[in-house]
């Protein structure tokens, strides 16, 4: 974690300068420290806090609690915010609401905020899905922000102020957030600095005060981060996201797994599972004759059988410029009866939000524009030769994906 001052920490494109550090971003030592130089009592970080995180004002200038001259001299050193609202879509009867977000270089990413009404004396739940990444350097081939490609990590204000908005919009509406998950664009433990120092914001008494166990962190599988992770000790949920339990096909669905295979990934997971006590959650897209085959499931249930975990099967959402789409229900559901059988948890997802493009990325992918008619048919040609060679059991002959496990 950067326990360093920051001066103007948000890298700019060419061109654009670059834009001061957001508050919710500075750990309490930094924040102590500028107060500390400016001769300021200890007590100034209380409330420059309670303000950043309580949610009741909009600006620095709006912070009554605090003199004028610090005021200046913070608003000329910070953001308030690092986000702007750029477009917030609402669907599912009000159930999920996609935001899109400017950030000081021009760079898009989403959030997602879902609904859960309270059922079955289960308490209503308010679930945010944050992005870590502008883009992803993974470049899953059913994931909409995997088709962007890599633009830049997020700084640690722009991930927690993606929750500071959401927690803005349900307060406004007598609601609080209960759940975060980072599950939006990017992979999270090829930002992990960040993340970390996110996930101690939010996690922290003092500023959001969120239980640990109420926040998730999602990966692709990238092993020395989930070790890391596993090595912190804070009993978050690790959610791993496995998609296919046999190597040539995680081959094609997730490339860094040409980096690390399927049974360093669950071997990773099974330890932070026996460190933490908390289950592994596995998320798989179902995609309709690819990785849902009886040879598919039967791999799975070998692969987890035994494993504290969980496995959530979630239908494919649209994305364009690929030649698949979602496994109808049944074939889902005879899936989840073959891991059942072998007694693995699991459930089936509902996936939000379609009609407004709920899959991260996919709000980004419509600004980006369509790209060149040729790329799009070498892409689904591809795609449909390497999931058929797959099915053989031949590996991907192609190197993991830039900037991955270098
Ligand atoms: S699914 Fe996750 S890891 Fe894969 S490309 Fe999309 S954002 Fe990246």
């Amino acid at each position: 974690m950067n326990r360093s001052v920051p001066t103007a920490i948000v890298a700019a494109s060419p061109g654009v300068e670059p834009a001061p550090p957001g508050l919710s971003g500075l750990s309490p030592e930094v924040l102590a420290t500028w107060l500390r130089e400016r001769g300021e009592p200890s007590y100034r970080a209380r409330q420059v806090n309670e303000a950043v995180f309580g949610g009741s004002v909009s600006s620095i200038e709006e912070i009554a609690t605090l003199p004028g001259a610090l005021r200046h001299d913070l608003a000329s050193a910070f953001r308030f915010d690092t986000l702007e609202e750029t477009d917030l879509r609402i669907t599912d009867g009000g159930l999920t609401e996609k935001a899109l977000h400017t950030l000081a270089d021009g760079a898009l990413i989403e959030s997602v905020l879902m609904h859960y009404p309270a059922r079955r004396g289960a308490r209503e739940r308010h679930t945010l899905c944050i992005s870590s990444q502008a883009g992803c350097a993974v470049g899953c081939p059913f994931c909409a922000t995997g088709e962007l490609g890599f633009g830049r990590d997020l700084q640690t204000a722009e991930i927690v102020d993606q929750v500071r908005h959401a927690s803005r919009r349900l307060i406004g509406a007598g609601r609080r957030l209960t759940n975060i998950v980072f599950m939006g664009m990017g992979e999270p433990l090829l930002n992990l600095d960040r993340v970390l120092g996110a996930i101690e914001a939010l996690n922290d008494a003092h500023r959001f005060g969120l239980g640990a166990r109420h926040i998730t962190v999602s990966t692709s599988g990238v092993v020395p981060g989930i070790r890391r992770l596993t090595a912190l000790g804070p009993q978050f949920t690790l959610a791993v996201s496995l998609h296919a339990a046999r190597d040539p096909l995680r081959d094609v669905l997730v490339p860094l797994n040409r980096r690390w295979p399927i049974a360093e990934v669950v071997a990773a997971a099974r330890d932070h599972a026996r460190a933490t006590g908390r289950r592994i959650s596995y998320e798989v897209t179902m995609i309709s004759g690819v990785n849902d085959t009886d040879l598919d499931a039967g791999a799975m249930a070998d692969l987890l059988h035994g494993d504290h975990a969980h496995v959530n099967l979630i239908p494919m959402n649209p994305v364009a410029h690929t030649p698949w789409t979602a496994s109808p229900m049944p074939v889902i559901e005879r899936f989840a009866a073959t891991l059942e059988a072998a007694g693995i948890q699991t459930t089936i997802r509902r996936n939000r939000g379609q009609e407004v493009g709920a899959a991260c990325g996919q709000l980004a992918a419509e600004r980006a524009g369509e790209p060149p008619v040729p790329a799009v048919a070498r892409r689904r040609s591809r795609l449909i030769a390497e999931s058929a060679a797959a099915l053989l059991g031949e590996r991907s002959h192609e190197p993991a994906p830039a900037g991955v496990g270098d």
